[in-house]
């Protein structure tokens, strides 16, 4: 199969053109080409006026073809194939026990059951179906539900999310490939396997997990939801038991795919494993209308269906030395209120598939370290840095999860937004006008003061005076990192850190390759459990 990288398309071009660049490319007739297939798209909007699509495509011929030496563009490679053998010899005395059904652990889970490991699946939270129940009576009338929230039950934190699949992940072993590849069998649209940006929405994606959730039980494996581990046993350095609220459970392989919001599991875990602090980051959401986003990326194409709805990506380096960036950018969606504990007010960002609503958002966020939090002492520190900022937004909301609220150009003197211009927050179930500057740490404030005011000289009026502001974003990675070896075990023998939760993982795609990372390293060591019965 022969790649070809750069192919340059005007956006309204037809599909025979893609067979006709692929021929020009290989210096060969249209007829000899057995079939084109799109390996990455992107769009090039740098010159307003030319919008154009790039792609690289994959083209399999009737023959052979000589590349020239000189056509960098133009390479042979392999197809994709993702394979890994159970090459593990050690008994396992009991079915392996996947704690968490986040990307980390339902993709764990997934390679474990295909290669006949039967794994059980615990979750805390609710199954899809009711879990989207308690997440809308909290938006609506305020009332959390610590089981089942945005953080917590099955799919994980992505659950209610734009479902963005992009990684930074190099994909040399082919698990990035795998899970996209699964996602698609599992009802997600053709295109995230080859759009260079590729995302699903909440709405599919609720509908991609509870399909791989019957795929994992047809393989063998078990969920028990609403099932929350809370201790484990250790003998000899190794784990041999784990307690859940409702039953005691025979293990030697424990995958914690926890997440970052686990907090009295990390607790639990800090007297039992080696924890430390992590560096985070936190801030505030950002909306601005879609429609000002668009013309600004696309200039006079803005709003062609072809494109769809733009995004951005920015990060400056603040005067006191901190990195502000934009994290998380949701085009055409709504300020989600996330919180997983009572009493603190979070924000995060989610989209439906087609990204149609009135409001882009983002969070704009400042890198926080160790030093900041006492983290260096105690490796929980991060946690209770989060909850005390979380807090603090619920108190200046005014109670019932209503978030505070600010305009920018009052942020930036401190002052008490009066009234909203033209955009109005997303966030629900409420907002209250509130001074932000009470709500986080007055660096993180000034950097994130900066960085909008920076942000508007590389996009038409991002830092327009009435863009509003919500408090806060605490929840962008773990503060918490459960240590690994080589062989991805904690210092206890039998445990596998896994995902967002251990430290190692960010985002869904991360979080779901390294669960497969788990997983191959567990067929490396044990026989699947089948074998013994
Ligand atoms: C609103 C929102 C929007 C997001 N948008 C995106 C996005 O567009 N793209 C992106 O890449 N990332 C996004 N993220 C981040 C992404 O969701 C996480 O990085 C990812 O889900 C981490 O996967 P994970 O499997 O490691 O952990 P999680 O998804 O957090 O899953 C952990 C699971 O473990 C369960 N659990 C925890 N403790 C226990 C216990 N003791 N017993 C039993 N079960 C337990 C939890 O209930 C949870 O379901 C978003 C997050 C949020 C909250």
């Amino acid at each position: 199969m022969y790649r070809i990288q750069q192919v340059k398309l005007p956006i309204d071009h037809k599909e025979d053109d893609l067979w006709i660049k692929a021929a020009e490319a290989l210096r060969i007739k249209k007829e000899d080409i057995k079939d084109v297939s799109i390996f990455r798209k992107s769009i090039d909007a740098r010159k307003k006026d030319e919008i154009l699509f790039i792609y690289a495509l994959d083209v399999e011929t009737y023959k052979n073809v000589k590349i020239s030496k000189r056509n960098t563009n133009v390479s042979l490679v392999e197809p994709f194939i993702y394979d890994v053998e159970v090459t593990g010899e050690k008994e396992l005395n009991n079915r392996p026990v996947v704690v968490g059904s986040g990307p980390a652990g339902l993709f764990c889970a997934l390679l474990l059951a295909e290669k006949g490991y039967r794994p059980i699946i615990l979750e805390r939270g609710r199954m899809v179906e009711d879990r989207v129940k308690d997440v809308e009576k909290f938006w609506k009338d305020g009332i959390l539900n610590v089981r089942s929230n945005i953080q917590f039950g099955e799919g994980g934190a992505g659950t209610f999310s734009d479902g963005k699949l992009n990684t930074l992940i190099k994909d040399r072993s082919k698990r990035g490939k795998k899970v996209l590849e699964e996602m698609i069998e599992a009802g997600a649209p053709a295109e995230i396997a080859y759009v260079n940006k590729p995302h699903i929405g909440t709405d599919l994606l609720r509908n991609v997990i509870v399909n791989i959730r019957k795929k994992i039980i047809s393989l063998g494996g078990t969920f028990r939801f609403e099932e929350c581990l809370t201790d484990i046993m250790i003998k000899d350095d190794a784990v041999y038991r784990i307690i859940t609220e409702n039953d005691i459970i025979e293990t030697d392989v424990l995958v914690l795919a926890i997440g970052h919001s686990a907090r009295d599991t990390f607790e639990m875990l800090n007297s039992k494993l080696k924890l430390e602090a992590k560096p985070f980051a936190i801030g505030l959401r950002i909306e601005h209308p879609q429609k000002m986003i668009n013309e600004a990326q696309y200039g006079e194409m803005a709003g062609n269906p072809l494109l769809g709805p733009a995004d951005y990506k920015f990060v400056h380096k603040s005067k006191n030395g901190r990195s502000v960036y934009t994290f998380c950018m949701c085009p055409g969606g709504v300020v989600t209120a996330s919180s997983s504990e009572e009493g603190g007010v979070i924000t995060n960002g989610m989209s439906f598939y087609d990204r149609d609503l009135e409001n882009a958002n983002s969070a704009i966020v400042v890198q926080i370290s160790p030093e900041d939090f006492g983290g260096l002492e105690a490796p929980l520190a991060g946690v209770e840095f989060q909850r005390y900022w979380e807090r603090k937004a619920y108190e200046a909301g005014g109670g019932n999860y209503r978030a505070p609220v600010q305009l920018f150009k009052d942020f930036k003197e401190k002052k008490i937004s009066a009234s909203f211009g033209e955009i109005y927050p997303t966030y629900r179930p409420g907002c209250t006008f509130a001074n932000l500057w009470d709500c986080l740490p007055d660096y993180v404030c000034e950097s994130i003061a900066e960085g909008i005011t920076a942000f508007g000289k590389l996009l038409a009026n991002f830092d327009r005076p009435d863009a509003i502001l919500t408090g806060v974003e605490t929840r962008t990675s773990s503060p918490v990192r459960i240590t690994r070896n080589s062989e991805m075990q904690a210092s206890i023998k039998g445990i596998y850190p896994c995902g967002e939760g251990s430290g190692y993982a960010g985002g869904i795609m991360s979080a779901a390759i390294d669960g497969l990372k788990v997983a191959e390293q567990i067929l490396k060591i044990y026989k699947p459990f089948k074998e013994q019965e």
